[in-house]
């Protein structure tokens, strides 16, 4: 018996490994509509830091998202993918290139832990009314840091509160949710069962059949 216990555990880590080492990123293009700002300047950065305007999530989580999209276009709204997978070099440039100031307040990721966006189980988003077309109205636009752009901040106008609520409702009924500070980002329930990956956009389809 006390040979069999540390066996067990020895089995459970190594099963616990081989899960977490999966990685099946798809390409959201033909599903989506994307606005992926990190590939532009018009970010917080102010500087392109995607070579290609492109957006992947793990699988499992695609199909979520998927149906949290026919969830949706049922009550005349659709997404808009804004970032999703984040190559960890990526993050570690914010870092290296953000205000100190951001970095100490926890608005950029510390590459030494990773952010959720590496593992490809985040997603940040916003909402298109069917009718117009447009982007809906929200209580801030995407990377405002301040506390307006909390998930239940209580100011502003009504209608952008019903947006960012019923945007929240969705994703939460398909297993996301949402991130205090910010209303517009989003981890699926499963983001820790992924690694930390620095796959750029690229070589996602080689990293695949590997
Ligand atoms: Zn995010």
């Amino acid at each position: 018996m006390r040979r069999v216990v540390p066996l067990l555990l020895l089995v459970l880590l190594l099963t616990r490994a081989a899960l977490a080492g999966k990685s099946d990123l798809v390409d959201l293009a033909p599903g989506f509509r994307l606005d992926i700002r990190y590939a532009t300047t018009n970010n917080f950065m102010k500087m392109k830091l995607y070579p290609e305007a492109r957006a992947f999530l793990q699988r499992p989580v695609a199909e979520a998202l998927t149906r949290v999209n026919s969830d949706l276009k049922k009550q005349g709204y659709e997404l808009i993918i804004l970032d999703a997978y984040r190559p960890w070099s990526v993050t570690r440039l914010i870092w290296d290139r953000a205000p100190a100031a951001w970095r100490t307040g926890g608005y950029v990721g510390d590459p030494a832990r990773g952010s959720r966006h590496n593992r490809g189980a985040t997603v940040d988003l916003t909402m298109a009314s069917l009718k117009t077309g447009n982007p809906v109205l929200m209580p801030t636009q995407y990377d405002d840091f301040t506390a307006a752009a909390h998930a239940n901040y209580q100011g502003g106008s009504w209608e952008a509160r019903k947006n960012r609520d019923l945007l929240i409702r969705a994703m939460a009924r398909h297993g996301f949710t949402v991130l205090p500070e910010e209303w517009w980002h989003f981890d699926h329930r499963d983001w820790p069962k992924y690694p930390v990956m620095d796959v750029p956009f690229n070589k996602v389809d080689a990293a695949r059949s590997r």
